[in-house]
């Protein structure tokens, strides 16, 4: 199985991205860790509750608890997708490697969305979702259609709790701290990989991918 992974700070904009990728190529799966955990949150599911704390506090959720999340659901996917999108994942060099025990490196594809902390606090402070169809909005650069429900579901969006600006400072230091140094590995062990600096136009970063995913 194919697998591009998007990679970047909260607030880079993989999540559109992932939703442009998907309108362009419709048999891909998408998986973002972050959407299913909030779906067991909302579902006070038993991993649900085991996530809510560290979500909550901007933390990363433990890797054994993520890797077997991701293990189950890679092995009930059918291998004639054309490719699997990670959305959220890897987040550690532990997630990263455990990763590669799935899936051969030759079959993976990183796509890392470049941008600095001031970026990222100005889009997730006025980002909006759909708590029932999750697609992403942004008050001022990727408005809804009318004010402040969804476009495709008409259900009225919701600022994420994590999404306030004192947990999201924190939330980019984990990533520095934790997540960015899966880069290095990335980059040594010649897996395929694109940068795209993530503070341009919607559409002008989405051909730049689809360029890459093409080749
Ligand atoms: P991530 O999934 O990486 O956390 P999102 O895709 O949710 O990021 O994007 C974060 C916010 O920034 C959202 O409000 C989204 O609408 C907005 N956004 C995403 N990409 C861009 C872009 N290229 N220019 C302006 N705003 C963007
Ligand atoms: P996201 O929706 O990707 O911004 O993720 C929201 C939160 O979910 C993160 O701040 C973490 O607390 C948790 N999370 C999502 N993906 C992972 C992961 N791969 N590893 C650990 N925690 C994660």
């Amino acid at each position: 199985m194919k697998v591009l992974i998007l990679f970047g700070p909260p607030g880079s904009g993989k999540g559109t991205q992932a939703n442009k990728i998907l309108e362009k190529y419709p048999s891909c799966i998408y998986i973002s860790t972050g959407d299913i955990l909030r779906e067991n949150i909302k579902q006070n599911t038993y991993l649900g509750k085991l996530a809510q704390n560290y979500i909550s506090q901007g933390l990363l959720v433990p890797d054994e608890i993520i890797n077997s999340m991701i293990e189950n659901k890679i092995k009930n996917i059918n291998d004639n997708i054309d490719f699997l999108i990670l959305d959220g994942y890897p987040r550690s060099t532990n997630q990263l490697e455990f990763l590669l025990n799935l899936i051969p490196y030759k079959d993976i594809k990183v796509i890392y969305l470049k941008i600095d902390l001031k970026d990222v606090i100005n889009r997730i402070v006025y980002r909006r979702v759909c708590p029932k169809c999750n697609k992403i909005y942004h008050l001022l650069y990727n408005k809804p259609q009318s004010n402040e429900t969804c476009d495709n579901c008409n259900t009225k969006l919701i600022q994420r709790e994590d999404d306030r600006e004192e947990i999201v400072t924190n939330r980019y230091k984990v990533y520095l701290n934790q997540t960015l140094p899966i880069l290095d590995k990335i980059k040594q062990l010649d897996i395929k990989f694109i940068e795209i600096p993530a503070d341009k136009d919607i559409n002008e970063i989405f051909n730049n991918i689809n360029e890459f995913i093409k080749n």
